[in-house]
């Protein structure tokens, strides 16, 4: 099986180190979401010019979209140490209380995929966010007392690709919602342009254009396809141009649009099984043994923004573009 070079979500440890030496490290090194960097800009000087903590900040979107960039650009820009964690690390409120406890005055608390943590954890984090507090349960049954805790102020980040899942009572709890968009292919251009220079790769203009065309709208996936392209010209001697591109990308099956195997897997469920659907997102799931989640926050998106997909009522509907991009005959006849 070839190595899945679209997948939205983070690979390997070596991935880890390469995407850490191209992450952007200020807003005016982060490409695009112009309107998102704005707001965030005035945030972060209205908090210095008042000397305090920037408010909470929910950033919300697609996997590879930079909101991991942006939680460390906040904690850069305002000068504050950055503590990480996620969703699925804090299963406990305690673990939550054990991480709260121990911030220092102004630090910015990023937390991934906040949407996965516990409702106990959640509802300790309404307080937190709100009054700097804690209360913390000692003791079981009748005899549980609960003793308050004060927390140094912090800035929390968190992020999550399904705002829709937060709760409104922790979702209100933010200052601000950024909502990051697929990036659009002068924005991948320059995002590939900025990872080419600082990776000291040679490679046309017309290479890079024809990349940020096929990295599904993600900069995480436009850096990946360029170490591919890359790797490419150098085993077979290649200047990495636009044949280079074709031939490397080809290799690691991205097609045209850059749909990853789990995007083709969907849409083709939908119209060889479904007959172009409607079908339901549960069906959906169960028939390409997928979770239903994975579907609508990772999948979905991309495939609705470039016109392959729509979401109805009735359940998913291929549109005649997907139909014309697999080359299949729709069948149209019914039985009888
Ligand atoms: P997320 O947390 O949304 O999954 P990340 O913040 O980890 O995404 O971004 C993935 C990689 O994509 C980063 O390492 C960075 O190199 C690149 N990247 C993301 N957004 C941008 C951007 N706006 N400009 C330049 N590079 C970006």
């Amino acid at each position: 099986m070839s190595e899945d070079l679209t997948k939205p979500e983070l690979e390997s440890e070596a991935e880890l180190a390469f995407e850490g030496a191209l992450r952007p490290k200020s807003l005016t090194e982060f490409v695009g979401q112009t309107k998102v960097r704005g707001q965030l800009e005035l945030l972060l000087k209205a908090a210095a010019m008042q000397d305090r903590t920037p408010d909470h900040i929910l950033l919300a979107g697609p996997p590879g979209l930079g909101k991991t960039t942006l939680a460390m650009i906040v904690a850069h820009e305002s000068n504050r140490p950055l503590r990480m964690s996620s969703g699925p690390a804090i299963q406990h409120a305690g673990d939550l209380a054990a991480v709260l406890s121990s911030l220092v005055p102004g630090e910015v608390l990023f937390i991934d995929e906040i949407h996965r943590m516990t409702r106990s954890a959640e509802e300790m984090l309404y307080l937190a966010m709100e009054d700097f507090r804690i209360d913390i349960m000692v003791g079981k049954g009748a005899g549980a007392t609960s003793i308050p805790l004060e927390l140094s102020p912090f800035t929390l980040v968190g992020a999550t690709t399904r705002s829709g899942l937060l709760p409104n009572p922790l979702r209100d709890r933010f200052g601000f919602t950024a909502h990051l968009e697929f990036y659009d292919e002068s924005e991948l251009y320059e995002v590939l342009r900025r990872a080419a220079a600082l990776l000291d790769v040679e490679i046309d203009k017309d290479a890079l254009r024809e990349i940020a065309g096929r990295c599904r709208g993600t900069p995480r996936i436009a850096n990946r396809l360029l170490r591919r392209v890359r790797d490419y010209a150098l085993v077979h001697g290649r200047r990495a141009d636009i044949t280079t591109v074709r031939e490397a990308l080809d290799l690691y099956d991205v097609d045209a649009l850059g749909l990853d195997r789990l995007d083709r897997g969907v849409l083709e469920a939908i119209l060889k099984r479904f007959d172009g659907g409607p079908v339901g997102l549960n069906t959906l799931a169960v028939s390409v043994g997928e979770e239903a989640d994975t579907i609508e926050s990772v999948v979905e998106p991309f495939l609705v923004r470039v016109g392959l997909l729509t979401r109805t009522p009735r359940g998913r509907l291929a549109t005649p573009e997907a139909w014309r991009h697999f080359g299949i005959e729709r069948h149209t006849g019914g039985l009888f």
